[in-house]
């Protein structure tokens, strides 16, 4: 697609080129180095187990998180929602933050696929404490539906991207694990909170059963997660995965950007995460905006607008007519995701755009 556009320099392709998209991390596009290793990528029937460049992502992935094994899902929506029916039994109940992504973003699943309740707690930025949680387990009456798991997310996305210290993570794990119930943790942008606390996945995961995280997002690649946990976990979760029509044959093309993705995509995010902190400095001087810049850890700026007698949905309107796309995620709310397609100098640009807008 670019190659062209940048060669004839059409109208239409220097406005497209000239979009600054904020919306998520998700939009990010696959380097040339990618799609090289895409066209090159050695591939066979993955499932019959076959293709060598899944296997070798895979194994990659199940090493960087010290684990027995992974897989690889097209989307995190169905790495979770596996994780979710290999921990539960239908007619349990899932305690998670109450704005959580397995909640409000994945079609309702844990109802539909896994036969279970959400019930929520209301994290301090989206980070539950083990008090809170411990709180809303059921007690072992036979009348009352019983906890199946706890499921965590991070970084929390409507939070504002913001990390679980480990030690929170750490104490929920053993109070879980006191009481046999199992952790996973929603980890679409584990390596987001792995560069924030200059930690490895590896530790911040340590003490889950399961993680999902997102090769899609930050990290860059075109398509895929990854599920990780023991042997065990995996080979139920490739019964689940080819069930819900996951069974994907030659992705091993998909993989091949994956693994660049996992290698090199990790190193990077603090750029992201400085551009989202000083995207979120100038925002926090513009009238009419509030946000408190100090709360931005990681790439996800989260900013009311009401302030500026505009709802989200003119914002984003009166925004993206000057080319700079954001999403609305509710009235006053806007999100800003930074990403490895924005320098600082689209950020800047972006930021320019919405002093125009609120003057
Ligand atoms: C993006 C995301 C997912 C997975 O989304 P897919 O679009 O299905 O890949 C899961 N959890 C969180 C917190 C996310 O942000």
């Amino acid at each position: 697609m670019s190659s062209t556009d940048t060669k004839t320099h059409s109208p239409e392709a220097v406005k497209r080129a000239s979009v600054v998209d904020l919306r998520s991390d998700t939009v990010t596009k696959p380097s040339p180095e990618m799609r090289r290793a895409m066209m090159e990528a050695e591939v066979g029937d993955d499932v019959y187990g076959e293709d060598p460049t899944i296997n070798r992502l895979e194994h990659r992935a199940a090493e960087i998180f010290g684990r027995e094994a992974a897989i690889l899902v097209p989307t995190g929506t169905m790495g979770n929602q596996i994780a979710i029916k290999i921990h539960t039994r239908p007619g349990q109940e899932i305690i998670c933050e109450e704005r959580a992504h397995i909640k409000d973003y994945e079609m309702a699943m844990l109802a539909q696929f896994s036969g279970c309740l959400p019930r929520t707690v209301a994290g301090e930025k989206g980070i539950p404490t083990w008090k809170q949680i411990q709180r809303k387990i059921q007690p072992p009456t036979y009348y009352i539906a019983q906890t199946g798991l706890i499921a965590l997310e991070n970084t929390h996305n409507m939070a504002g991207g913001t990390v679980i210290p480990i030690e929170t993570i750490n104490d929920i794990c053993d109070g879980a694990h006191s009481v046999k119930l199992p952790v996973h943790m929603d980890g679409a942008r584990v390596f987001n909170a792995s560069a924030a606390l200059g930690k490895p996945v590896s530790e911040i995961t340590k003490n889950v059963d399961s993680v999902m995280f997102c090769l899609s997002k930050g990290l860059g690649a075109p398509v895929g997660s990854l599920l990780v946990g023991s042997k065990e976990f995996i080979r139920m979760a490739r019964i689940y995965r080819k069930s819900l029509g996951g069974g994907m044959r030659q992705a091993g093309i998909l993989a091949a950007a994956g693994l660049i993705a996992l290698e090199q995509g990790p190193k990077r995010l603090h750029d992201d995460h400085g551009n989202a902190k000083h995207v979120a400095e100038r925002l926090a001087d513009i009238r009419g905006i509030n946000i408190d810049a100090a709360t931005v850890q990681t790439n996800i700026v989260i900013f009311d607008v009401s302030g500026t007698g505009m709802d989200t949905a003119d914002f984003a309107r009166k925004l993206a007519e000057k080319n700079v796309l954001a999403s609305g995620i509710s009235p006053e709310l806007m999100r800003i995701v930074t990403h490895l397609d924005v320098d600082r100098a689209a950020c800047d640009h972006a930021v320019n755009m919405i002093e125009e807008i609120c003057a």
